[in-house]
């Protein structure tokens, strides 16, 4: 973990708009462990700064995302443009300790993606419910990969615009990997890779809220080549931030 972290607190060390804030530590079996997050300021935006979390890796066993977070950053570095008008709070390792041992569930044994909002007491959800409430965020975007699909596909929830955000960063992506097009997928059904349920306890929005942000996981096939998936979730990000900067210009000015 810390090679990777050694190549993103390089990125931000270099650049005044992006930031290394200091990680959540915590302690299990005698070892510290951290979690880190960063933030990225945009050049500033026509109106309010919209907030945007993305979270990788709460499987530990899915570096992919965290990888392609690191590329991202890069990305933003060259085409600051990309991040006009956001505030990106961008945590790369959800799951630290099963990071470590390239293991989906953490060192407690705990699937954390089936913990959110239950009252969990392991750290790293906590965490991460704290920043989710602190920040508001207009819309949480998680990235997964998936060794049982052969494409790309996604969830959406929270406001109901999230489908109109996945569909073209499915496409945009889709110019690295396919999409998986199946009616089912991971036992859900599924339209052209787009997926409206999903599980409990998965890393969300606060259920019930008012103004829920869009929600958006994307999935990458993980035993296609590496640098195919972390092109296609750059791809996805870009995508994203760009489609729902312009639907907030077109609702802004009706
Ligand atoms: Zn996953």
């Amino acid at each position: 973990m810390e090679r990777l972290l050694a190549s993103l607190d390089q990125i931000a060390d270099g650049s005044p708009n992006f930031i290394s804030r200091a990680s959540a530590q915590f302690e299990r079996g005698g070892q510290a462990h951290r979690l880190p997050r960063y933030v990225y300021l945009g050049p500033k935006g026509g109106g309010d700064t919209i907030r945007i979390g993305i979270f990788a890796t709460i499987h530990g066993d899915e570096p992919e995302g965290a990888l392609a977070l690191t590329r991202f950053a890069t990305e933003l570095e060259t085409h600051p443009e990309i991040a006009k008008g956001y505030a990106l709070f961008i945590y790369p390792v959800c799951n630290p300790t099963g990071f470590e041992a390239d293991t989906r569930a953490s060192s407690n044994g705990k699937d954390l993606n089936r913990e959110f909002w239950k009252n969990s007491a392991e750290p790293e959800v906590r965490f991460l419910e704290s920043e989710i409430c602190l920040h508001a965020f207009d819309g949480i975007i998680t990235l997964h990969s998936d060794d049982t699909s052969e494409g790309l596909y996604g969830f959406v929830g929270g406001a109901v615009l999230s489908e109109n955000l996945l569909e073209p960063a499915l496409l945009e992506a889709g110019q690295f990997l396919p999409r998986n097009r199946r009616r089912v997928i991971d036992g859900f059904a599924a339209q052209h890779g787009i997926i409206s349920a999903g599980y409990n306890g998965v890393l969300r929005s606060l259920p019930g809220v008012v103004r829920p942000p869009f929600e958006i996981t994307f999935e990458t096939p993980q035993k296609a080549s590496l640098h195919r998936q972390v092109e296609a979730f750059n791809a996805a990000l870009v995508s994203i931030l760009n489609e729902y900067r312009h639907l907030i210009a077109i609702a802004q000015n009706i």
